[in-house]
């Protein structure tokens, strides 16, 4: 088996993604010095790009799966080397090779699942509206206002289907003229491509953008900052533009407007934490906490590495699917963050930060001191 992509192979690919930025890098290293894997482990985007540049990257190397494509150091790159694009496109390489170190294998049952049923879970296709049964949830039909696509994790998961469910109560108690699309909703496709497996991605993007346009779907709501981003910043490269809102947006837009009613008190602390593509991707930072702020009796607390700064959950860049050892978790950190503010709740906006901090929960022992909650968890409870 070839195991070391030939330089010419390389240089192509990355120049084919933007990766001629790679050549302004000055080795500066700051990259390294915000990047969340130097918190639990060594590692160095800074070594990944300079080998890159010389076409000298070992694509059996576990340091290119490594990236949560969180978006700090993007960021903080003083010369706009664009590491995220590059750096999938190291993967690309590697998935065309058909090489993957161990903890990226599960990738592979991953993709065999989208495939064949349109979600990463092996789960069946028929049950993807499952959670909704016995809800007030209609399926989308052409002239409702907006379609709810809850994802791949709050169809399928059983601890994410609380938070379908949420939504769909508080969609019905606001009056909410909403549908679903069931078997006929594949996932998005945004993970997959983050592993480097870009015609799965595509193939997804074309069989959903066919279902929204052939059921007349002009505006999205989302859970997932993942779907959000995909939609948004991803799907218009295919000539189409829905107009997409993610239910943080959409949840302040409610309660501003007057069509959902609090009604409860929330005598909690919570802390909320900033999903990647939510906050540093797509600038989501203000509507989830003014949503929080709206409760009575809520105490809104900040963790270190708040907003712009937000610390990584770890699910980003394809890593959901990955294994990722116990002591090198960032998930771990950010629950230790939570505690040490005091916190009672930490709430945040994402599938994937809720699965791992629902992990993270149980290795660091406290489940009984700590809750993790969907921001729609917490407002289906007060209305
Ligand atoms: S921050 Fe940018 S310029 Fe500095 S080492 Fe990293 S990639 Fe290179
Ligand atoms: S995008 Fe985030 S995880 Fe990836 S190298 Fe940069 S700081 Fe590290």
């Amino acid at each position: 088996m070839e195991t070391v992509a030939p330089y010419k192979e390389i240089i192509e690919v990355i120049k084919a993604n933007g990766g001629d930025a790679f050549k302004l890098c000055f080795q500066c290293g700051l990259c390294d010095t915000v990047c969340p894997w130097n918190r639990v482990r060594s590692f160095s985007m800074r070594k990944i790009v300079r080998e890159a540049t010389f076409g000298l990257t070992d694509i059996e190397s576990e340091d290119i799966w490594r990236c949560t494509t969180c978006g700090r150091c993007p960021q903080k790159c003083p010369r706009d080397v664009r590491q995220i694009e590059s750096g999938v496109a190291l993967r690309r390489i590697a998935t065309e090779y058909g090489v993957f170190p161990k903890s990226v294998r599960p990738i592979r049952t991953i993709s065999g699942s989208l495939v064949g049923e349109g979600n990463p879970f092996s789960e069946e296709r028929q049950n993807r509206a499952k959670w909704a049964e016995g809800l007030a949830v209609n399926t989308f039909t052409e002239g409702m206002d907006i379609l709810y696509f809850p994802g791949c994790y709050l169809s399928y998961d059983p601890r994410l289907k609380k938070v379908a469910k949420a939504t769909a109560k508080i969609l019905n108690s606001a009056g909410v003229d909403f549908g679903i699309l069931g078997e006929k909703e594949n996932c998005c496709g945004e993970s997959i491509r983050k592993t480097g497996d870009e015609e799965l991605f595509k193939r997804l993007a074309r069989e959903n953008i066919k279902t929204f346009i052939d059921n007349g779907v002009k505006k999205i709501l989302v859970s997932s900052p993942h779907c959000y981003h995909t939609f948004k910043n991803e799907y218009p490269q295919f000539m189409v533009n829905f107009e997409v809102i993610h239910i943080s947006q959409y949840l302040s837009q409610l309660i501003n407007d007057g069509r959902l009613q609090i009604t409860k008190e929330y005598g909690k602390k919570v802390a909320y934490h900033d999903p990647c593509y939510l906050g540093r991707h797509n600038g989501i930072y203000d509507e989830p906490r003014s949503v929080l702020k709206k409760i009575p009796g809520l105490e809104l607390m900040e963790m270190p590495d708040a907003r712009v700064d937000s610390l990584c959950c770890g699910g980003g860049g394809g890593r959901i699917w990955m294994e990722t050892p116990k002591g090198e978790r960032f998930s771990d950190l950010r629950l230790e963050q939570a505690v040490g503010v005091g916190a009672e709740v930490l709430s945040t906006s994402c599938p994937y930060c809720i699965a791992n901090f629902e992990d993270s929960r149980l290795t660091l022992n406290v489940v009984e001191t700590l809750e993790v909650k969907d921001i729609t968890e917490i407002i289906a409870e007060v209305i």
